[in-house]
């Protein structure tokens, strides 16, 4: 199979080419490399795909509308992973501009790709922040998610509907996964452990929202590339179910599932988890709750489960010590 992946200077991005090169794929990683957080970050993942053979990379803007399109066609993808957007609750508060164009513009890019150059599936990243407010717990796919309270969800929802259209009109199979706060090695900094991280280390306070009292289904980096790649095994493809002269066949699946640890855990232990992976005690400064932000997350994944046979496992401790274990070493 030949693989578009985008975003793949990015934390899931990376970890997603690598296994697909591991398993014998063609990837074409695509990425801006924007400075939205320290990009030798973007750069020292590079370097670890970079002796791949079977990978290559272009930098290349999503909302390059000309790009785009003439990556797609010179390249002739079977399938697209589509990872590449501006991520961040909080930093859209402030920048919205940033989000409408690379995760709307940019959303928008790849589908007309998939359209105009028979792409098989397009997989793309939605959030667990579509489910704003949410109080039933835990979060289920057919929850109607209709008010995201930051932009950044927003545009994840709009994300869904706008490939339910193409999946629709097009006969294009497309497939949402809702990630639930991802962690791990080469992770993200502006995400609250790995700041947190730095933040002990230099002998600063961490900021603690809402007394601590908030609860995330933190979900390692290796369950979400599971997922990921156990969706490519399943998903029937367009040749399989596309006839636009066959009306029972002319609307092509259109999916979403949620990829999540199924276990909320309170803020406080997860603090705690990542003091003792760290081996050092947190000085903590108590805040207010964010703007933007929901107090808990919980994901619902039966139905992740009866399609691929997979849910996420990883303990937090279990995980935080991997991070800890890569945060020890990188840069030196
Ligand atoms: P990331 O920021 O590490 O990766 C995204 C990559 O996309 C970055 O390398 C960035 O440079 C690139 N990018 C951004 N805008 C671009 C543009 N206009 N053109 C080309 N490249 C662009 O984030 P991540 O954590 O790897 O997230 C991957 C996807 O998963 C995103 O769509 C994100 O919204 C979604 N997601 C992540 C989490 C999480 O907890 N990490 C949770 C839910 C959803």
């Amino acid at each position: 199979m030949k693989y578009l992946v985008t975003g793949a200077a990015g934390f899931i991005g990376f970890f997603t080419t690598k296994r697909l090169c591991e398993m014998g794929h063609e990837v074409v990683g695509i990425d801006n490399l924007n400075d939205y957080y320290d990009v030798s970050l973007k750069h020292g993942r590079l370097n670890e795909l970079a002796p791949l053979k079977n990978f290559r990379f272009v930098e290349l803007d999503l909302a390059d509308r000309e790009g785009i399109a003439a990556l797609f066609q010179k390249e002739k993808f079977n399938r697209v992973i589509h990872l590449a957007a501006q991520a961040g609750v909080r930093y859209s508060i402030d920048n919205p501009m940033a989000y409408i164009d690379s995760n709307l513009v940019g959303h928008a890019t790849i589908l007309e790709g998939c359209r105009n150059n028979d792409v098989e599936h397009l997989v793309y990243a939605s959030s667990s922040s579509v489910y704003g407010m949410n109080t039933k717990m835990p979060f289920s796919t057919t929850d109607a998610v209709d008010h995201p309270v930051s932009l950044y969800a927003a545009t994840k929802k709009s994300n869904e509907l706008m490939s339910h259209t193409y999946s629709h009109l097009y006969g294009i199979p497309t497939t949402g996964l809702r990630f639930f706060t991802v962690y791990g090695p080469w992770g993200r900094p502006d995400m609250a452990y790995f700041k947190f991280t730095q933040m002990v280390n230099r002998g600063e306070p961490i900021p603690v929202f809402n007394e601590g009292k908030l609860k995330r289904d933190f979900t390692y980096i290796d369950d979400i590339v599971e997922g990921i790649v156990r969706i490519q095994d399943v998903i029937p493809t367009k040749s399989d179910h596309f006839d636009s002269t066959d009306p029972s066949r002319s609307s092509a699946p259109y999916r979403v599932y949620n990829i999540g640890n199924n276990q909320p855990v309170e803020l406080m232990t997860f603090i705690q988890a990542l003091e003792s992976a760290i081996g050092k005690q947190a000085e903590k400064q108590y805040l207010p709750m964010q703007p933007g932000d929901v107090y808990a997350t919980y994901a619902d994944v039966s139905d992740l489960m009866e399609t691929v046979g997979f849910k996420p496992s990883t303990s937090i401790e279990e995980g935080l010590q991997k991070f800890a274990q890569w945060y020890g070493n990188w840069g030196k």
